[in-house]
């Protein structure tokens, strides 16, 4: 079953809960019972990772220095 992430505002807190996916935009109550709750991103099931292409080459040439002009 998928875990969600709430924050209650009153409570300034954030609570996980689990629940089926079909009530996952259902209003979530804090542990204190605080109807007030906002549904943050989700930590499930986010695979892989980020991959940044890597700047290769720094190449030389003179034109950075100003000697070509
Ligand atoms: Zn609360």
């Amino acid at each position: 079953m998928p875990r969600y992430e709430y924050r209650c505002r009153p409570c300034d807190v954030t609570f996980e809960l689990n629940r089926p996916m079909a009530e996952s935009s259902a209003p979530a109550l804090c542990p204190d019972g605080h109807e007030d709750t906002v549904k943050l991103l989700s930590t499930v099931a986010v695979g892989g990772s980020a991959s940044a292409p890597a700047p290769s080459g720094g190449g030389g040439g003179c034109c950075g220095g100003g000697c070509c002009g």
